[in-house]
């Protein structure tokens, strides 16, 4: 511990711990009215854990600055260090631990934390009911953090700090999760996808149904993407291969598009006007209606959806001649 921390610091990985205790219970009932209360607690314990962190990180007598938003200047003994402010303390969100961490050195599986993220976001934002697969994967997702802040940045053990049982049940339970990640996964293994897109979109495939990443080919031996049957192994759902990969390019393009929509540049993935779904991406043109031709019938060319009008055949250049010719 460092020398600005005091009995305060301790206390936030005692929370931490209550808090994680109480979503692995929430989810062991098999509840599903207490499966979202298992992913709030799971997320709000490793929230906690990184604050921890970050506190013992602060630099001393500043009240463990690091934890929170905003910081003003203030004199102590005679050195002026940055504080929280007196009033409206609010703590830093996941954005920025990721980014004090970096700051400051310190390693964490950022994908892992981001994956736990996105599982509450859905679950509290997406889904009528939250299935208890989804919890089980938040927990899966959530263990190899808990260890990684415990034991590489906390120096604490987890098998000692957790009640009976907890921890083992997380190792258990991420073993299991792992193996049927591994069994989804090599369904595809035989796969020729033909585009980079839909190779990529691969890691963010989730059931339309109860958004389980345990989505798996029915028939490994096949190597389409046109023929291709899915279905979810947690839910048994069968699945749409276009809305399910739809839905996993614009995931994997999130940030891409996020970057287009702010600093300008054209979005990575557009409406094809053939199939009308999410899927004409940048530089491959629809990657599930392959081949779909837009080749102005005027000058021959091919263009993007964005300069071609598709129901007159033409590249918006031309359709607009075209228009203006048959006005006069
Ligand atoms: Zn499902
Ligand atoms: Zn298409
Ligand atoms: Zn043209």
């Amino acid at each position: 511990m460092s020398p600005g921390c005091n009995t305060k610091c301790k206390g936030l990985v005692k929370n931490a711990v209550l808090s994680i205790e109480l979503g692995v219970e929430d989810y062991q009932t098999g509840d599903d009215r207490r499966v979202l209360s298992a992913i709030r607690n799971l997320y709000a314990g490793v929230l906690l854990l990184c604050k921890q962190v970050l506190w013992n990180e602060s630099p001393p007598k500043s009240d463990g600055s690091l934890i929170y938003k905003d910081l003003v200047p203030r004199n102590i003994d005679g050195d002026r260090s940055m504080v929280p402010r007196k009033l409206k303390r609010n703590t830093v969100d996941r954005q920025q631990i990721e980014e004090r961490f970096k700051e400051l050195g310190l390693n964490l599986d950022w994908s892992k934390l981001a994956d736990l993220a996105r599982i509450r976001n859905d679950a509290e934002h997406l889904f009528m009911t939250v299935k208890p697969a989804i919890a089980k994967e938040a927990l899966a997702s959530a263990m190899p953090v808990i260890e990684q802040l415990l034991v590489d940045h906390l120096q604490e053990e987890p098998a000692h700090l957790f009640q009976d049982g907890v921890w083992k049940a997380l190792l258990k339970n991420k073993e299991v999760f792992d193996q049927q990640q591994a069994r989804c996964s090599e369904s595809f293994d035989k796969m020729d996808w033909g585009f980079d897109a839909l190779a990529d979109a691969l890691e963010e495939v989730r059931c339309s149904s109860c958004g389980s990443s345990l989505v798996r080919q029915i028939d490994p031996d096949n190597d389409s993407f046109e023929v291709m049957d899915l279905d979810c192994a947690e839910c048994g759902a069968a699945l749409d291969r276009e809305d399910v990969f739809e839905a996993a390019i614009a995931e994997a393009t999130a940030g891409e598009a996020y970057i287009a929509g702010t600093d300008g540049g054209e979005p990575p993935v557009t409406t094809c006007p053939e199939c009308s779904h999410e899927s004409w991406v940048l530089g491959e043109g629809c990657v599930l209606c392959p081949g779909a031709d837009l080749t102005c019938s005027m000058c021959g060319e091919i263009f993007s959806p964005d300069d071609f009008d598709y129901d007159a055949g033409m590249c918006s250049y031309h359709s607009h001649m075209m228009e203006k010719v048959m006005r006069e």
